[in-house]
């Protein structure tokens, strides 16, 4: 069976080619490029929190630190407990919000080759849900998402208080 995403946001990618991007995606956002199409949860001086605008699933959220790193390892122990310190804030907002029953929490690294389409680093969160397809569905955008981008991201954003 074939199945269909319903993905109005790609549209600008997929229809406008030469309108790539300059620079990297999450340095521009973080020194608040309003030209980037950007949906920012949470911001503060280590750490970015953004809905991603291709999610995988409802509520899909990117946790970036600030300072450009590519590599786990080019992270500062500070650097490293804001971030996740997030991450768990994140998390927790999304338990309330959503009601997700799981989550698969990941990084990519090393650019295409495992699938990372930002070298910045970043962190996926991606709540999973009881009637959620398989994993495999879920990566390869096969999903339905049951309510708009704007619909999820206003309801987050009435509890953003919970990442400060
Ligand atoms: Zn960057």
């Amino acid at each position: 069976m074939r199945n269909v995403i319903f993905a109005p946001s790609r549209m600008r990618w997929v229809v406008n080619p030469k309108k790539k991007l300059k620079g990297c995606l999450f340095c521009r956002i973080a020194k608040g490029d309003k030209k980037v199409p950007q949906k920012v949860l949470y911001r503060d001086e280590h750490v970015i929190v953004l809905m991603n605008i291709f999610p995988y699933n409802t509520g899909h959220l990117q946790v970036v630190p600030v300072r450009h790193v590519e590599n786990l390892e080019d992270l500062s122990t500070d650097e490293i407990c804001n971030l996740f310190t997030m991450v768990q804030k994140a998390t927790r907002l999304l338990k309330k919000v959503l009601r997700p029953k799981g989550f698969n929490i990941g990084i990519n690294i090393g650019g295409e080759i495992a699938g990372a389409s930002v070298n910045h680093l970043h962190v996926h969160i991606v709540p999973r849900y009881e009637r959620d397809f398989g994993f495999m569905e879920v990566i390869a955008e096969t999903k339905v998402l049951p309510e708009s981008l704007e619909q999820t991201f206003e309801k987050l954003k009435k509890e953003v208080d919970m990442l400060k």
